[in-house]
């Protein structure tokens, strides 16, 4: 029987994890923002069954507009440590739209929606599946 190598790991995805300055950063750049939505690139590792965001990356020319938000894909560097995307729903509708649904970028993308808390927030696989979000302190996320 041939050995089957795969590339990609098969463990399904259960949690998205971010460091408490990282997410605490976001909640204030939507805050900020409010009522425009942000729009962010993930940066980050999978470990397991888990995806750790190391870092957040701004796209050149990414607009937070009202009611919608965006960046030019071109622009983009190819960087396979990009992990996702977050964005905002200033609604306050935790969400994916079928819009998000159908511009998913890397494997997972975040959402937070008003009022920007922890609750508010959700993560979602490339199936539209709902993730866990968790926040560790950074000595334990770098360990
Ligand atoms: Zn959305």
């Amino acid at each position: 029987m041939p050995l089957i190598f795969r590339r990609r790991p098969t463990a399904k995805l259960t949690e998205v994890v971010f460091s408490r300055e990282i997410i605490e950063g976001l909640f204030c750049l939507a805050k900020d923002n409010h009522p425009r939505e942000i729009f962010l690139l993930l940066r980050g590792r999978v470990r397991g069954c888990s995806v750790y965001v190391d870092e957040l990356v701004y796209p050149v020319n990414t607009i937070f507009g009202l009611g919608f938000s965006g960046f030019q894909l071109h622009t983009l560097p190819l960087d396979p440590s990009i992990i996702g995307s977050v964005h905002s729903h200033p609604s306050g509708s935790s969400s994916p739209s079928t819009q998000d649904l159908h511009n998913f970028y890397g494997i997972v993308m975040v959402i937070l929606a008003y009022p920007y808390t922890l609750a508010s927030t959700s993560a979602y696989d490339k199936s539209g599946n709902s993730l866990m979000v968790r926040v560790i302190n950074s000595l334990e996320f770098r360990a």
